[in-house]
């Protein structure tokens, strides 16, 4: 029997460190989310219009480079301040927080899997802001079970022929640089699939239907078609193909830090709203702030914020000086991408409450808050899904726990032996 684990062995314990770079990027956010994101979010929201001005301030202050490493034109910044960033953004418009985050989801394969050539061939436009990228993993028939995906990459002398159509590519049409996920080798069970990326004007690959969404309205989120795309073979992401799932596993527990600050950004920014409102909202002749109930709400409200801010920075943090193999990663991942996004849409909910009749209109942001929040709890896995990555994660880890089986009654020990003796007989 082993004996206790040593404190930091299960649970990927790691300090949070704040840099001056981090710092100073964050800032960079936060005065930008006011200058350019707040003010045309609702006219964004309404037309479905990306927000290119924004864009364009976030560009410049050179916030793209935050996830792309220095040697390939970035500040090589991290995870940690990736989610400071996104979090900021989304402060201000959680919609504007993904439209920013997906260019670190869509460049994560490259960077994670690609060769030095690639990543020069790449990243260095995507650090200035210049390229904006997508990721294409899902499909109609496609989405939790990502692994069923049927778009196909076959090479044909020196291409790979890609057909096939992929569903809820967020970016399509905005991006210039499309990471997309197809089957290489239909009979391998283990690497059938790889990553190839396609530029935007390659024939045969057009963005067609744009989605009619409830929430996160200013990015686009459409259908991308591949009608016998041609795309050089040095286009497939690394050294050989079938490490695309890999790669997409790889890619999806570093970007879930990001999706996770954007729920705390969206939560802040229904909170800020909600905190305005109930100090200047009269009822009964006292503002509604000095009510217990609505006291209640926003003391809720905040604590889950925090909690989720803390859980976000410290799996970033983790990521950061592990990187995305390190062990536990991906339960780190899935518990701050789970709980920060149900935080997001509770405290939506309740900022809604709290405006009263107000809440549920269009014409106040936080009504906003609660469509945009919506979409937390689904993308970038479901959080039904994250449960059951936590589930698979502990009950592997339960193993290290042995020496606590004295502790639960002899009956259960002894028919767990029994069984153990019967299936090893
Ligand atoms: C606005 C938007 C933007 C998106 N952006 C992108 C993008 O940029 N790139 C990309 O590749 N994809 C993107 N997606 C796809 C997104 O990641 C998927 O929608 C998501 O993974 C869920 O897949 P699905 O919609 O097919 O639902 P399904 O997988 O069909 O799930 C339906 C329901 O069943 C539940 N369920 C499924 N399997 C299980 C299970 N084993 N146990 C318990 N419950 C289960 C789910 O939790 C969910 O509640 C986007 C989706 C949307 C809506």
């Amino acid at each position: 029997m082993r004996g206790p684990p040593s404190p930091a062995e299960p649970a990927m314990h790691s300090d949070i460190i704040f840099t001056d770079l981090a710092k100073e990027l964050a800032a960079k956010a936060a005065e930008i989310a006011e200058q350019y994101v707040r003010p045309g979010a609702a006219k964004h929201d309404k037309l479905q219009e990306y927000n290119w001005d924004a864009a364009r301030a976030v560009a410049a202050a050179g916030l793209f480079g935050t996830f792309v490493p220095v040697e390939y034109g970035g500040t090589g910044a991290g995870i940690l301040p990736l989610a400071m960033v996104t979090e900021a953004l989304a402060r201000a418009d959680s919609g504007f927080g993904v439209a920013f985050a997906v260019n670190a989801l869509g460049s994560f394969p490259i960077i994670l899997g690609g060769t030095d050539a690639q990543r020069k061939r790449w990243l260095p436009a995507i650090a200035k802001g210049e390229k904006m990228v997508a990721f294409c993993l899902s499909e109609k028939f496609a989405g939790s079970d990502a692994s069923g995906l049927s778009v196909t990459a076959t090479l044909e002398g020196d291409e790979y022929v890609i057909r096939g159509e992929k569903k809820w590519t967020t970016n399509g049409g905005v991006a210039d640089i499309y990471s997309v996920f197809a089957v290489t080798d239909p009979t391998s069970k283990s690497r059938r699939i790889s990553a190839l990326v396609v530029e935007k004007g390659t024939p045969g690959f057009s963005v067609e239907k744009v989605e009619d969404k409830m929430g996160i309205r200013c990015v686009p989120v459409v259908e991308t078609h591949f009608d016998n795309v041609r795309v050089p073979k040095e286009n497939l992401i690394g050294e050989r193909p079938g490490m695309g799932f890999k790669h997409a596993m790889m890619t999806l527990d570093m970007a879930r830090p990001g999706v996770a600050a954007q729920a705390v950004g969206a939560a802040q920014g229904a909170l800020d709203l909600a905190l305005v409102y109930a100090n200047r909202r009269k009822q009964f002749g006292a503002p509604i702030s000095s009510f217990q109930m609505v006291q209640k709400m926003l003391a809720d409200m905040a604590t889950k914020t925090e909690a989720a801010r803390w859980l976000v920075y410290s799996c970033a943090g983790a990521i950061d000086q592990g990187g995305a193999g390190a062990p536990a990663v991906s339960k780190k991942a899935a518990m701050a991408k789970c709980f920060a996004t149900d935080v997001a849409m509770e405290v939506a909910t309740d900022a809604v409450q709290i405006f009263g009749g107000y809440g549920f209109m269009e014409d106040y942001p936080v009504a906003k808050c609660f469509r945009d929040a919506k979409i937390l709890q689904i993308y970038e896995g479901t959080n039904q899904v994250q449960r059951m990555v936590i589930a698979r994660h502990l009950i592997k880890e339960a193993g290290e726990l042995e020496h606590l089986q004295q502790y639960i009654p002899v009956e259960t020990q002894n028919a767990y032996a029994a069984d153990g003796a019967t299936s090893s007989a």
